[in-house]
């Protein structure tokens, strides 16, 4: 039998039309319980926490994407990495983060975790060499993000996953910025990826929610335990607007990728703009990495301001098209400021952002448009 392609699964894994009335799309099961045939005896389903057939067509659809064995389906990317941790470290155990983590990933380690007894620490994840010789004891897990939010880092995730495995640790990477589409982090020697699907994946700006993939059985049973004790999960609607956004997933990526090319263009021109922060430039430190483990850069564009702080404040309030919010990953373009907004969570932290910094996330409208709009907004502070 052939794998199908990435954009075929993407519309069928998971997701036969419907045994009963041959519907094409998986009804959204809203029961929370399931009559069993007698006690004990059921058809899968039992209780709505464990386990729900509209979350199954989810899970097993991003098991697909992702080449996985499992799947899972949670209410936030943060429950999902909280998840991840839970099963893979406990008290005494060490976690290195990349030093320009997301911000949540930070907190969640230093604000949740650090005080149950996990230490951590923030590492450069580029300098490999480095890690190995400043190898904190007792690291059972590194936790790689890349592309990184905000700053676009890039980390081999092949070379980190070599050092950890060598040394007895775990690998999570968080594939948010890229994707499925973009990048495949299992096969390059990750043990687990973890998802906001609010981002991407969802698409559309209407669904908070996070997702898990791992190969190995024993990892799985782990997380899904937690999954079912914690009970982060997300609801029957959500992750059918999910599963919904995940069929466009491919044509979306290629256009994001497409129009960010054209708006890095801009900004590389522009005499405000002081350094563009993108891999798809030849001149990023982690350009040569990304065109080896992603399929096209992704469309996310970070940037500073000759002007500093006041000039990116007024240019995120001077848009027209790219709206002024938090989040990313949808079809509309948006722009923010991440050391007052989406990393203000690791203001005062090693993590804390420049202030000179903004951060778009580059929808699919028309590209002129964007263009423009950008342009336009530049000239403003400029
Ligand atoms: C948004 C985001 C998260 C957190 O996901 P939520 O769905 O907001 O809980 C984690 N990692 C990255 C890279 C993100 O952008």
């Amino acid at each position: 039998m052939t794998e199908d392609h990435f954009e075929t699964r993407a519309i069928h894994a998971g997701q036969e039309p419907d045994a009963a009335t041959g519907a094409v799309v998986p009804p959204l099961t809203l029961a929370t319980t399931f009559a069993q045939d007698a006690v004990g005896e059921h058809r899968g389903y039992e209780y709505g926490r464990t386990a729900n057939p509209t979350r199954d067509a989810l899970e097993t659809c991003l098991a697909s994407l992702e080449g996985a064995a499992h799947g899972l389906a949670f209410a936030s990317g943060m429950a999902a990495e909280d998840a991840v941790l839970r099963a893979v470290v406990q008290a005494g155990d060490h976690v290195v983060i990349p030093n320009d983590a997301y911000g949540g990933t930070y907190r969640l380690l230093a604000r949740v975790h650090a005080p149950a007894g996990i230490s951590w620490s923030a590492a450069d994840l580029t300098d490999v060499d480095d890690l190995a010789t400043h190898w904190p004891d007792g690291t059972r897990l590194v936790w790689v993000e890349t592309p990184t939010n905000p700053l676009l880092t890039v980390i081999d995730i092949e070379a980190v996953a070599a050092l950890a495995h060598g040394r007895g640790a775990r690998v999570v990477v968080d594939n948010t910025f890229a994707t499925p589409y973009l990048q495949q982090p299992l096969a390059l020697g990750a043990d687990v990826v973890v998802h906001s699907s609010t981002k991407y994946l969802g698409g559309h700006s209407d669904v908070v929610g996070g997702l898990v993939a791992v190969d190995e059985d024993e990892l799985a049973e782990g997380i899904a335990f937690v999954q079912n004790a914690a009970g982060a999960v997300p609801s029957p609607f959500d992750c059918y607007l999910v599963l919904r956004g995940l069929k466009t997933l491919a044509v979306r990526m290629d256009r994001h990728c497409e129009n960010a090319r054209a708006v890095v263009e801009l900004l590389v021109a522009n005499p405000a703009v002081a350094t563009v922060l993108y891999p798809g430039l030849p001149g990023h430190p982690g350009h040569a990495a990304a065109a080896r483990q992603m399929r096209d850069f992704g469309g996310m564009v970070s940037f500073t301001l000759v002007d500093g702080e006041d000039a990116a404040l007024k240019l995120v309030a001077s848009t027209r098209l790219f709206t002024l919010a938090e989040s990313l990953g949808a079809v509309e373009s948006l722009i923010e400021h991440p050391a007052r907004m989406t990393h203000a969570s690791a203001a005062n932290s090693p993590l804390a952002c420049d202030p000179a910094l903004v951060r778009l996330s580059v929808g699919v409208e028309n590209v002129a448009d964007l263009v423009d709009d950008l342009r336009d907004a530049l000239d403003a502070v400029g």
